[in-house]
């Protein structure tokens, strides 16, 4: 058996068209400088390719959220490589940043103190990142904490500081006035720390203008073709391309359902086509009835259910001979991308991202494939 028809379902991810975004970001920053997150498996799309790829390009600081993830991509990269640990360390395991060569963020005040205290015990001064809430209530410390530390004599005590991060809560809406008001009182709260350099942008964040960048953007999705501001023209190019092979073909007669709940009925004879993907590939059930699929110029209507392993498709319009069993659909490529067909989910193109099936062929494409020497 050839092993490319081994796989059901194929996802191409084009590092070239990673890089390529990421110099867009880049030059939209400069001078400041341009961080790739690569988080949760880069957004689905395989941390270590990515980040080896982008450090290829230039880029040199890259963020993760959990330690995990710091630890598994620390051997992939060069050693001035600068990878973040969002989340920073959980109770007990301060000493693996240390060990792994990775910074942490610090969130909350009792993370600053464990730090602090490994400082004091290792008898060095020990590089992290500080994060403050600027609004999202979800991670950094809150302005009382902020001052609170900063009142005392050893609240930064054997830690350098080496940048100052927030978050942003609304950035893909450019007119909520929420972007301005962060960004007010990250300029406040900055001013508590000792001078380093800050980071506020996210994706969204670097299409808000000059004022968001800072020293330093943490982009991801927009490293992976989501749209900045959803539905508005942007320069990113689309990175993946997902495909799934045809298993058979059936004729139905007018009003015959198809699918679990018979959810769609034919209006008239229609020929149906089963492709090999489902909502356990993270193809997800909301777009049931909803999506269109690709097959050679013609866009095809997915019908009935998305059922776990299988989709049906209406294939009426499609000469009967071209549709042999093992041929490609094409679920997201350039024309229908991640962005629309998380309009079409109802949900937004970083869920279609991270939920992209474990059981696709990942094909990593482009002359920026391979490992660093
Ligand atoms: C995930 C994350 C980012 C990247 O956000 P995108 O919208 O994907 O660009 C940046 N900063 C923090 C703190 C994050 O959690």
């Amino acid at each position: 058996m050839a092993a490319s028809l081994r796989s059901a379902a194929v996802l191409t991810i084009d590092l070239d068209a990673i890089v390529a975004n990421w110099l867009e970001l880049a030059r939209r920053v400069a001078p400041g400088a341009c961080a790739a997150v690569v988080k949760a498996d880069a957004y689905g799309l395989g941390a270590a390719q990515v980040a080896a790829a982008l450090y290829r390009a230039g880029c040199r600081f890259f963020f993760v959220a959990l330690m995990e993830e710091g630890i598994a991509l620390r051997p992939v990269l060069p050693a001035d490589a600068v990878i973040h640990v969002l989340h920073g360390p959980l109770p007990g395991t301060e000493l693996d940043c240390v060990e792994h060569g990775l910074i942490p963020v610090l969130n909350a005040p009792d993370q600053v103190q464990r730090y602090r205290a490994l400082a004091q015990r290792l008898d060095r001064v020990l590089p992290a990142a500080l994060q403050f809430d600027t609004g999202m209530a979800r991670m950094g410390l809150q302005e009382r904490e902020l001052e609170q530390l900063a009142a005392q004599r050893d609240g930064w005590q054997g830690i350098d500081v080496r940048l100052a991060m927030s978050h942003l809560v609304s950035a893909e809406e450019p007119d909520n006035p929420l972007n301005a008001l962060q960004l007010q009182r990250f300029e406040r709260l900055r001013a508590l720390l000792p001078a380093c350099p800050a980071s506020l942008a996210n994706s969204s964040g670097i299409f808000l203008g000059g004022a968001y960048h800072f020293n330093l953007a943490r982009p991801g999705a927009a490293l992976y073709g989501v749209a900045p501001v959803p539905g508005r023209a942007h320069p990113l190019r689309s990175v993946i391309r997902l495909q799934a092979r045809l298993l058979q073909v059936r004729d139905v007669g007018e009003g015959e359902g198809v699918g679990y709940n018979h959810t769609w009925q034919a209006a008239r004879p229609s020929r149906i086509a089963t492709v090999s993907v489902g909502y356990a590939d993270g193809y997800l059930r909301s777009l049931s009835n909803r999506a269109t699929l690709r097959f050679r110029g013609h866009d095809l209507p997915l019908v009935g259910r998305v059922s776990m392993d299988t989709v049906t498709v209406d294939v009426s319009r499609v000469p009967a001979n071209a549709l042999q069993p093992g041929t490609f659909f094409d679920l997201i490529d350039e024309v229908q991308d991640i962005n629309a067909l998380a309009a079409q989910a109802g949900t937004n193109a970083y869920e279609i991202l991270t939920q992209l099936g474990h059981r696709y062929e990942r094909r990593h494409l482009g002359s920026s494939a391979g490992n660093l020497a």
